[in-house]
């Protein structure tokens, strides 16, 4: 075992070492070729126990099958439960994608929570700025209904437009006066249960707002209502979009790519949370089918996971879209120093079918018309 060299360095230098690989003699233990490695923590199975699978794309926002994407003895138990109790989490029940999988009848993972996801009733209807969330809708009906929130709405003398405001960030009286707004009349209340309407109307007591004459909102008729979204993307939910395309680059490559020393940084990020996110991700990337790009349309509603180089093919990224809403792009790697493979590989997911095909690219010389 002298001369041997630890399996793990031999990874991390593959470029550094390939010309000299004729002159050494590397061994490596039985144990060492079938021994799996964690993606995430990089711990072996002596260490910790690799019994879960990992879904390429977390079950709450579809399943798949027959190819459901799944990868096995790859991710350790210990990264498997820990992305499965916060960041996954996060990606259904607290993010756009999350609102909108109501919509295709993705029922199964709880309710909505919608800390990160503001949605507000669109500005030309009369109830404009009141704060909604998504609530499962019935049965085999896909048409989701909205709620509101336990909140109140102050009326902006200058424009008469109201703005509501949740529990959690109410203003004070001096804060509400000195921002333009009636902190004493035309006060809309709503309160989900009594209780919170009591906690509601206590809180605002201790920031010296007394109602007296207030409006509680009721809600109207069955007419369709425009919502509108204010979204929050933080490193919570960078770090999930981010396993996905980590996942998705493990299954189509390999686990042996992905344990390059390259990977290193986006690995401790999605795991750690180390490092700054931006360094990452990019959450407003064109959209991925060339069609949507041009036409500013939307040819499908199913999610889309697309690897390929960039920037002279120095840079390997990853463009996720989620029900196709929106794209984000995934910096694996800003300057890849290993073995240069190429790669372009796309796959689209149906929701809520659960169909998985591969996507092709072609010129667009060829597709302009
Ligand atoms: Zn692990």
């Amino acid at each position: 075992m002298s001369e041997s060299l630890p399996a793990m360095n031999l990874l991390y230098n593959s470029a550094v070492f390939v010309h000299v690989l004729s002159r050494l003699t590397v061994h490596f233990t039985p144990e060492m070729m079938t021994r799996p490695v964690c993606i995430y923590c990089r711990q072996t199975d002596s260490h910790v126990a690799f019994r879960g699978r990992d879904h390429v794309i977390p079950e709450c926002w579809g399943r798949f099958s027959p190819n459901n994407m799944v990868l096995h003895g790859m991710v350790c138990d210990d990264c498997n439960g820990y992305f499965g109790r916060t960041i996954e989490l996060h990606l259904g029940r607290d993010t756009i994608e999350g609102a909108f999988r109501f919509q295709h009848g993705i029922l199964s993972e709880g309710d909505f929570i919608g800390r990160r996801v503001r949605l507000r009733i669109a500005t030309d209807h009369a109830w404009a700025g009141l704060i909604v969330r998504p609530k499962p809708p019935k049965a085999k009906d896909r048409r989701v209904d909205y709620e509101p929130v336990t909140q109140v709405g102050f009326r902006d003398k200058t424009t008469g437009r109201r703005f509501y405001f949740e529990l959690w960030e109410l203003p004070s009286k001096a804060e509400l006066e000195r921002d333009g707004f009636d902190a004493v009349k035309d006060i809309i209340y709503y309160g989900e249960t009594p209780q919170a309407l009591e906690e509601l109307l206590h809180a605002l007591a201790q920031r010296g707002i007394t109602i007296t004459n207030p409006k509680e909102y009721e809600a109207q008729g069955t007419n369709p209502t425009p919502v509108e979204g204010e979204v929050t993307i933080d490193p919570v939910i960078c770090r999930g979009i981010a396993k996905i395309a980590f996942n998705y680059l493990t299954h189509t490559q390999g686990v042996d790519f992905v344990l390059s020393f390259d990977f290193d940084a986006i690995r401790r990020f999605i795991r750690y949370g180390e490092g700054d996110f931006k360094q990452f991700f990019e959450p407003n990337a064109p959209p991925i089918l060339y069609e949507d790009r041009r036409f500013d349309i939307q040819t499908t509603d199913g999610h889309m996971v697309v690897v390929g180089w960039m920037r002279r093919i120095e840079q390997l990224s990853c463009w996720v879209s989620p029900f196709n809403l929106h794209t984000y792009m995934i910096i694996f790697c800003r300057r890849f120093a290993g073995i240069w493979r190429p790669i372009k590989v796309g796959h689209h997911f149906a929701v809520p079918s659960g169909d998985v095909t591969p996507m092709f690219s072609v010129p667009t010389r060829l597709l302009r018309r």
